[in-house]
């Protein structure tokens, strides 16, 4: 027996985040002892629909096959994200996956931009990003480059039906020797002289121990706070939405490939195409819009048929303190919370679970592994916070009381930095170990009028003439690549269609 395969690994909740530990437990370490406790009583919250790029890497290292899980899922694809009314009431822009613009010098291509802009001839930032131009068309379809294609990639993600790959995951999991236990947890068990947790009881007398415990027991953090009282970092000042109300709706075509993000009088409205139906959701502020009244405005703005009555969460933004404390890691809405405004939840399931495959401990745990990973994560929903405040702040939504608010707010210093230095220099540093770099930021930015006084001087190095060319060339290269793709409705439905009782029945609709 290996030091890994004595130890008990029990995960409390089998939604998004207790399934996809599960999985990547039962994958990397066949053999090792995993418990999950789920309560069908209690149910999931299952409206984590859109994601980022980096699950089709987590998907591909647990060896899912993708058209088996596209059609199992209802899942279509995303190649970034559409904001509409932020920078102001009628403007959009996109927040699109993959490469900005086109290499030309030492510099990112946003410095050329800039000067070509002050020149007169630049576009729209969004005419020199590929995803940004596929997306326009309603278009996708997988690209194999050959390595000398100077054209760059295309990165995507899913738009899938929460509740189906919790089941989906369930299925890998349990195959992989993943026990699930069903049952209500009543009581936590403490070892009486560590003080770790030795067990948990549940509603019917049976007991599961363990000597490692994942909560994915959601926003009540069953373990980590209700137990052990890890603290609970508001953020609310800065992110002050707290409800979303969510209703599906009836699919329509084009099949998007992008989600919507809306902005609303006191909040944001999502838009996910699945196969099967449209997801739907108002994001908002309950000091600034009543429930009914936010029901309402999501009501009056979804595509399709509605196919079930709306259904209100709240939440607080903000982080737990510590996400491991003891012998308990929490991972998922136990671990904390940032609105889904880039799709960023499920992705942080994912680093928190990779986390802790690499310090997954031999034995006794160490206080040195418990801090690293309460640094690291504090450190990454510290970077994505800032993110997430930079598209409230830099709203130009004069006259609504909650835009008007977050636009005035002192915000946090990491992000004031960034912005000023931005707008002194056009630059941006993110670290390596930010979940959006250079070129997230750059795009909402510029998306929301965060403009740089001035561009590098190393941008006036290539003559205008030969600067104007390239910015034609780049965008028309572009356009002929997006022009051969086909629509990505008809392209999901030959690839990865879902089985057709699953659309009848809505799925879990
Ligand atoms: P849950 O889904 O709440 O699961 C908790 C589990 O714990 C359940 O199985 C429950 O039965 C179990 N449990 C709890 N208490 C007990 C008990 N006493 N006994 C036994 N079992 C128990 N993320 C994205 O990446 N993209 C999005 O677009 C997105 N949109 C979102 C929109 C909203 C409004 C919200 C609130 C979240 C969104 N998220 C999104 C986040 C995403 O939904 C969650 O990260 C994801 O679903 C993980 O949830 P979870 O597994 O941590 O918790």
């Amino acid at each position: 027996m290996s030091e890994l395969t004595q130890l008990r690994i029990v995960i409390v909740g089998g939604g998004t985040a207790g399934w996809m530990t599960a999985a990547a437990l039962g994958r990397f370490y066949e053999g090792a002892s995993v418990t999950l406790v789920e309560s069908d009583e209690i149910g999931i919250v299952g409206v984590g629909e859109a994601t980022i790029p980096h699950i089709v890497t987590f998907n591909q290292a647990l060896g899912i096959d993708e058209a088996e899980f596209v059609a199992a899922t209802g899942a279509t694809y995303k190649l970034g994200i559409a904001f509409e009314g932020w920078g102001a009431p009628d403007e959009a822009y996109v927040h699109a996956f993959g490469q900005v613009g086109r290499g030309i010098g030492l510099l990112p291509f946003h410095q050329y931009w800039l000067r070509a802009r002050s020149l007169g001839f630049a576009k729209p930032f969004g005419h020199y990003l590929l995803n940004t131009i596929i997306l326009a068309g309603d278009r996708f379809a997988h690209i194999e480059r050959e390595p000398e294609n100077p054209l760059p990639p295309v990165p995507y993600a899913f738009h899938f039906d929460a509740s189906l790959y919790a089941r989906f995951l369930r299925g890998f999991a349990e195959k992989r020797g993943v026990v699930r236990q069903e049952g209500r947890i009543v009581a936590v068990n403490r070892h009486p002289t560590s003080g770790d947790v030795a067990s948990v009881t549940l509603a019917n007398g049976t007991q599961v121990d363990g000597e490692l415990f994942i909560d994915c027991s959601g926003f009540r953090g069953l373990l980590i706070e209700q137990e052990l009282e890890a603290g609970f970092e508001d953020w609310s000042h800065w992110l002050p939405c707290d409800r979303a109300t969510a209703v599906p709706c009836a699919s329509v075509t084009p099949v998007t490939p992008y989600t919507r993000a809306i902005a609303r009088k006191a909040g944001w409205q999502w838009r996910i195409p699945l196969q099967h139906r449209i997801g739907n959701g108002h994001v908002y502020c309950s000091r600034h819009v009543s429930e009914d009244e936010a029901t309402s405005i999501l009501l009056a703005n979804i595509d399709g048929e509605q196919m079930a009555e709306p259904r209100t969460l709240r939440f607080t933004t903000g982080r737990r303190r510590k996400a491991w404390v003891r012998n308990v890691v929490a991972i998922g809405l136990s671990s904390g919370f940032i609105e889904p405004l880039e799709s960023t939840s499920i992705h942080l399931i994912q680093t928190a679970v990779n986390r802790l495959l690499e310090l997954l401990p031999r034995g006794e745990i160490s206080e040195f592994t418990r801090e690293s990973y309460n640094a690291r994560a504090a450190f990454e929903m510290e970077r994505l916070r800032d993110f997430i405040v930079l598209h409230y702040h830099a709203n130009g939504r004069v006259g609504g009381a909650l835009w008007d608010e977050l636009r005035t707010i002192e915000i946090p210093d990491t992000l004031h930095q960034r912005i000023e230095l931005f707008r002194e220099t056009g630059g941006v540093f993110p670290s390596l170990d930010e979940l959006f770099d250079l070129r997230g930021w750059v795009q909402v930015m510029i998306g929301q009028g965060v403009m740089p006084k001035r561009w590098h001087p190393l941008a006036d190095t290539i003559e205008e003439s030969r600067l104007r060319h390239f910015l034609e060339m780049t965008e028309q290269a572009y356009v002929q690549e997006a022009a051969r793709l086909p629509d990505h409705g008809a392209y999901v439905s030959r690839f990865a269609p879902m089985p057709r009782q699953d659309v009848a029945a809505g799925a879990s609709a």
